[in-house]
């Protein structure tokens, strides 16, 4: 079979299974392309340790790498990258990822990593949301950004990487991409991650959530709630006016969960707007009824947001009265990288000179 030179992207070969790169007539078996492609700790300084009559045959197929455009290192170890995607006549797309070891010099990682560029949901208190969505990324994009940060930053096993689609955008808005590179991360002929290793985390797109239950590498489900009332749910997220905190629950109680999988509830707390006991106790109520942790998030300022994060005694008392009403499972996450704006809210995915901050999902 000839080579297809029609692509819609210029990364789609970092998303074709080995089955899929044999059937693109190249001349290796797909086994031993997808090795060299998938497993970036073994590519030479200028990528996979492919004979350049592969490399090109490759390139026909859209085999380019996000380019690293900027890396900023926090004093805590995070890392962030901003990544210039290759687009149509050399315009670049912008995203970012951080990079989060478990302790400076800690070779256990998480990467956040981004589907979209740009947020269609709107959510108020998010910066993204004022991008509109720019554009779904590819399969091989999202494959493309998680090899390059491996290359450059680690870790150097996939025994040692924890995957959050908790970046830029909503994931299951690009479920479909998602999900093929999830297909891909987890093939054990590349990086082998187990599914249990990665948590798609969505603002609440029911419909999608029974699609994400059928996937046959299944990720781990974060939901990213921030508020008890529909009121003021719909304030901050105007998903909520079209699948309210009712429908959200039920589709979350119908979650086939399995042993020993909790559903995570993330919940940012905003200062006076969602910080009360009564929100607490509301909360406790809300995840009763599903297997779960809730992860408390205080806010992580930026220039150009009203909101706050509560003090300390808020927190506590807030993680106190959730304890109170139900046994739950509650940690409180202290973001990574504050001082290089790639905590959670502070993502911005455009360069130097064109930045506008994020608040993620
Ligand atoms: S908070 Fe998440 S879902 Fe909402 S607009 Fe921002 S990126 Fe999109």
């Amino acid at each position: 079979m000839s080579l297809q030179r029609a692509r819609a992207s210029r990364c789609d070969a970092w998303a074709f299974s080995p089955a899929e790169l044999a059937a693109r007539g190249l001349s290796a078996s797909g086994e031993h392309v997808f090795a060299a492609l998938q497993r970036p700790w073994r590519w030479s300084d200028s990528g996979p340790e492919l004979s350049p009559r592969l490399l090109g045959e490759l390139a026909e197929l859209g085999c380019e790498l996000p380019r690293i455009a900027a890396r900023h290192g926090s004093a805590d170890g995070a890392s962030k990258l901003l990544l210039a995607l290759p687009g149509p006549g050399g315009a670049e797309a912008h995203i970012e990822l951080v990079h989060m070891p478990r302790a400076v010099r800690n070779a256990r990682v998480t990467l956040c990593v981004s589907s979209q560029v740009g947020c269609a949901l709107g959510c108020t208190f998010c910066a993204t949301a004022q991008l509109g969505l720019e554009r779904q990324l590819t399969a091989g994009e999202i494959v493309a950004q998680v090899l390059v940060a491996l290359r450059a930053l680690g870790p150097r096993h996939p025994g040692e990487l924890t995957l959050v689609f908790m970046g830029m955008g909503e994931p299951l808005h690009n479920l479909a991409a998602v999900a093929k590179a999830i297909a891909i991360l987890t093939n054990p002929a590349g990086l082998g991650l187990a599914p249990r290793r990665i948590t798609v985390s969505t603002a609440g797109l029911v419909p999608q959530l029974e699609r994400l239950a059928q996937l046959p590498q299944r990720p781990m489900l974060a939901v990213s709630l921030n508020a008890t009332s529909d009121s003021l749910r719909s304030e901050l997220r105007p998903i909520n006016r079209r699948y309210p905190l009712a429908e959200l629950r039920a589709a979350l109680e119908r979650y086939p969960c399995r042993p020993r999988e909790r559903i995570t509830i993330e919940y940012v707390l905003l200062a006076g707007m969602n910080d009360g006991i009564e929100d607490a106790q509301r909360l406790a109520d809300f995840c009763a009824p599903f297997p779960h942790l809730i992860n408390l998030i205080p806010f992580n300022g930026h220039a150009r947001s009203a909101f706050q994060a509560p003090g300390e005694p808020t927190i506590e008392a807030f993680a106190r009265a959730l304890l109170q009403r139900r046994s739950c499972l509650v940690t409180v996450r202290r973001s990574r990288g504050g001082d290089i704006a790639g905590a959670c809210g502070q993502l911005a995915g455009a360069p130097a000179g064109q930045r506008r901050l994020a608040v993620l999902s």
